[in-house]
């Protein structure tokens, strides 16, 4: 599989001249394998994604925070019809998943309702993405602690797996599940917005520290841990400053990334 980060930026995209290296846009990151290709979320990196005209993408969302969503009707090419894109997520049925879409991305928000307007953009159940996904993938969810809810997932392609932790407050409660979850994973994308010193004033914010995915892996042993989600304050000096701090399997996730997984 080749993971491709579209955007890590954590709340509201960013662009100043000293965000340049690590990026500015919001939460998307692209798989692909043999033609298939999935993205986990659609935050404003979503407009540079280049779809696969051979299959069908899908689109597999966190939670619906804007900065997970606000990418999708910003990339041209989901405005050709030849594209299937199927939208879905395990935080809620494909009802209330295409509602949430349509209402975001409708008058007086968005211009035009982009759902009734392209028929190419379609909803499904996440079960049911899991069942089409299964002969080349297991995909698997798991409930995070974030206001309203969000979603991890692991998507397995025969001995690799990625675990994607975005957004995410980490509890101690969660230790035992998310370790058994993330486990001897080949990427593990964590939301590390804040450091240990700042998140004593964000509790309830629903993010992680760097510091918490440095404990995490000494029990979860994912060969390569990106930490992602950074805050939007965060310049690239702050991010390199993180980045030598770091052990040598974490790495700091920057837009245009890409990784053989
Ligand atoms: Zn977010
Ligand atoms: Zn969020």
């Amino acid at each position: 599989m080749k993971l491709s980060i579209h955007g890590c930026r954590g709340s509201i995209a960013t662009s100043s001249p000293s965000t340049q290296k690590y990026g500015g846009h919001t939460s998307c990151f692209e798989l692909t394998c043999e033609n298939h290709q999935i993205i986990f979320d659609a935050g404003s990196g979503f407009q540079n994604v280049n779809f696969s005209k051979a299959h069908t993408s899908y689109v597999i969302l966190s939670h619906f925070h804007h900065d997970h969503i606000q990418g999708l009707p910003f990339n041209p090419q989901i405005f050709d019809p030849n594209n299937e894109i199927v939208i879905s997520s395990d935080l809620h049925d494909h009802e209330t998943v295409k509602k949430n879409i349509q209402t975001y991305f409708s008058p007086p928000y968005f211009p035009i309702d982009i759902v009734s307007a392209l028929p190419n953009i379609k909803f499904a159940p996440f079960d049911a993405v899991k069942e089409k996904l299964n002969e080349f993938y297991s995909l698997n969810s798991i409930a995070l602690n974030h206001p309203g809810g969000s979603v991890g997932y692991k998507l397995t392609q025969k001995n690799k797996s990625l675990i994607y932790l975005c957004d995410n407050e980490f509890e101690a409660d969660q230790r035992e599940t998310l370790t058994a979850f993330a486990e001897k994973a080949d990427v593990l994308i964590w939301d590390g917005m804040f450091t240990e010193k700042e998140l004593v004033d964000r509790k309830g914010w629903g993010h992680s520290s760097i510091e918490q995915a440095i404990k995490f892996n000494e029990e979860a042993n994912c060969k390569k841990v990106l930490i992602s989600h950074h805050a939007p304050g965060r310049s690239d000096q702050d991010l390199d400053s993180i980045a030598s701090s770091l052990p040598e399997l974490f790495v700091v996730a920057s837009d245009r990334l890409e990784i053989e997984v």
